[in-house]
């Protein structure tokens, strides 16, 4: 039998048709292997007031569907607030789905409910439950704060990407282009990383060249999508391997001592930050008569785990909010081309008629007066083209823009394979602060994590036997926590 699937789209009222969203969903269920005539599409118009109607009769059919249906095996939808916007909601329809051994694909961030065997992916249920909240608060809070990041940088006159990268200049159509004055260096960060020189050696190199850069900021230039242009594709792979194998060269080395939560975890008792106990690898309070003691392993993986998805939708946010930007500014660039099209006609028109004047109908006799009409078009035209010309690749270089890197989509796992430094920032960006609660002197019973600009803790109850992690409904089951710590995890394997 073959396989159905149902895909749950919304239209919006002025047109019938799929949005450019919407057949990205359907491609991917061609992708996976369904026929057209397989795949069921529930289609609810966006009507704005009556929402979540449409929204229960949509959810409705899909039931209807799988019910009558047992090939149907696969639900896709572009986003988590197509499903639903209320967590409760969304938390049955999960429930629900894996009850019938439905899968759930959502496109943005990519998430998928089941693996291969139909059993939940771990963690995948808390993750789409966030993101149901998140759809539901609308990410206001996140959305203002690109919007203050995008305003600033305005105000300051500055590019709107942010800041300009070292080796880089904004031209004259904000755009960036490599500086042509630092360009023979820009390149030879690339080639002395490709023979393997290391990020310091390159900062001893460019420091004797005059240049103050961080290995940091050369750390930049090689990973920079910005620069991959001005680099040989050879180079530039080479590069990136490189860069890999000092990595967790480095990694095996140092960076024994990040922990995640050091500065946001904190006292149940007193408040003040807690104490960390390397060698015990407990976080502890020094300020109080608190004498619990909470493992560094269990808050930091906790942590880790909520603070990877709020990152992702702050990625997810900001992607949504340039790409917005970019089909305005696409807009606008379209529009001129269609001025300076119709003028470059014009103009190419008259040119004709002043010549038929002259040679054919004998309407302008003088010779200089023919001339000179004719330079003075012939000047126009040319720069009427140019203009064309400018405005097509700037028109070229922001469709780029808009259909690669703007459309990228994250994985939760993705960003396993960031460094611990890196790991650590990202806690401490999306965390405000930690709480444990435990009962007997090492037991944690209880992590509350509070994300920033969000409304509430995503609270944790732990087993204190099994070491399972629980929240609302939800079992991280056995491997939910892969300790980062291993190289400090002494006694135990
Ligand atoms: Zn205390």
């Amino acid at each position: 039998m073959a396989k159905k699937c149902i895909l749950l789209v919304r239209v919006s009222t002025k047109k019938q048709d799929f949005t450019e969203q919407e057949k990205e969903c359907y491609n991917l269920a061609l992708k996976d292997g369904y026929t057209p005539s397989n795949i069921i599409i529930i289609s609810e118009k966006e009507s704005g007031v009556k929402l979540s109607e449409e929204e229960r009769a949509g959810l409705t059919k899909m039931k209807q569907y799988i019910e009558t249906d047992s090939a149907i095996d696969c639900v896709y939808s572009w986003e988590v607030s197509r499903i639903a916007r209320r967590k409760k909601i969304s938390f049955s329809i999960l429930d629900y789905l894996k009850e019938h051994n439905v899968n759930l694909k959502i496109n943005k961030p990519s998430l998928t409910l089941l693996d291969k065997d139909g059993n939940e992916i771990i963690g995948m249920s808390i993750a789409f439950s966030i993101f149901a909240t998140m759809a539901e608060l609308e990410a206001e809070m996140l959305k203002e704060r690109v919007k203050r990041t995008f305003k600033k940088l305005k105000e300051e006159n500055k590019y709107i990407g942010g800041n300009i990268p070292f080796g880089m200049m904004v031209n004259e159509q904000r755009e960036l282009t490599l500086d042509p004055t630092v360009a023979p260096d820009v390149r030879d960060i690339f080639y002395l990383h490709a023979k393997g020189w290391s990020f310091k050696r390159i900062e001893k190199e460019m420091s004797d060249r005059g240049y103050k850069l961080t290995r940091h900021t050369i750390e930049r230039v090689i990973k920079g999508e910005n620069y991959k242009q001005y680099v040989d594709e050879e180079t530039w792979n080479k590069c990136q391997e490189v860069t890999e194998q000092n990595k967790t060269f480095d990694r095996n080395k140092q960076h024994a001592n990040i922990y995640y939560c050091k500065g946001i975890v904190r006292c149940p008792e007193c408040g003040k930050v807690l104490w960390t106990h390397t060698s015990q690898l407990q976080y502890m309070c020094r300020e109080c008569s608190n004498t619990k003691s909470y493992s560094i392993n269990i808050v930091d993986s906790l942590t880790w785990y909520v603070s990877k998805i709020f990152y992702i939708g702050e990625q997810v946010n900001l992607k949504k909010e340039q790409k917005e930007n970019a089909l305005k500014k696409r807009d606008i660039i379209e529009k001129k081309i269609e001025t300076v099209s119709k003028n470059l006609n014009i103009k190419n028109k008259k040119y004709s008629s002043l010549e038929e004047d002259y040679y054919v109908n004998d309407k302008i006799k003088d010779y200089t007066v023919f001339t000179n009409l004719k330079e003075k078009l012939l000047s126009q035209i040319e720069n009427l083209k140019q203009e064309l010309n400018l405005l097509n690749k700037q028109n070229a270089l922001i469709s780029k823009q808009i259909n690669s890197e703007l459309n990228k989509s994250y994985n939760i796992n993705d960003f396993d394979v960031l460094t611990e430094i890196q790991k650590q920032e990202i806690c401490q960006s999306m965390i405000e602060k930690v709480y444990c609660y435990s009962t007997e002197k090492r037991t944690i019973i209880n992590v509350s994590i509070f994300p920033k600009n969000f409304n509430k803790p995503i609270i944790f109850e732990i087993n204190p036997y099994t070491h399972k992690a629980t929240t609302t409904d939800i079992i991280l089951k056995d491997d939910w926590y892969k300790p980062h710590l291993t190289t400090k995890r002494k006694g135990r394997n």
